[in-house]
């Protein structure tokens, strides 16, 4: 078993079927909801956990792409600029899910792209803008 995380968008044409829930049937998957909005330009966003045999998510991802369906791994999404970031430890505070922890040796600052929900609390509390999220 293993868990992707992706970012699903949802053309307006869309927005009104079923498609997730087929695939995780056709596919024999299970998911967890991270994420679900409308954005301003009325595009459906999901950010999903998608759990199964490896095999098996990769070809729902590939069915929901010939539905229409724009498919993205988080962390193409959610993003931290290594350069930018000065280690200063605000972002821990708020994460929700410890993707972003100071290593006790070190004070760095690491990010997991694997346990971010890509709730963007991260990215307005960041001095230096080093979190960003692109969709
Ligand atoms: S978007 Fe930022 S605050 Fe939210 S889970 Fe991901 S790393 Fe943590
Ligand atoms: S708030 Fe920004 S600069 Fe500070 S540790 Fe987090 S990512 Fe790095």
């Amino acid at each position: 078993m293993a868990e992707s995380r992706v970012v699903l968008h949802f053309p307006k044409s869309l927005l009104d079927q079923p498609v997730t829930s087929m695939a995780i049937e056709r596919f024999n998957l299970r998911f967890n909801i991270l994420r679900a909005d409308i954005t301003a330009d009325q595009e459906g966003l999901m950010v999903l956990g998608l759990v199964g045999e490896p095999e098996k998510i990769e070809g729902a991802i590939a069915w929901m792409r010939e539905q229409g369906v724009r498919v993205q791994p988080l962390e193409q999404d959610v993003v931290r600029d290594d350069e930018r970031c000065t280690d200063c430890g605000a972002c821990i505070v708020v994460c929700p899910t410890a993707a972003l922890a100071m290593d006790t040796d070190s004070r760095e600052v690491s990010f997991n792209a694997e346990e971010c929900v890509a709730c963007g609390i991260c990215v307005p509390v960041c001095p230096p803008r080093a979190m960003s999220i692109t969709f």
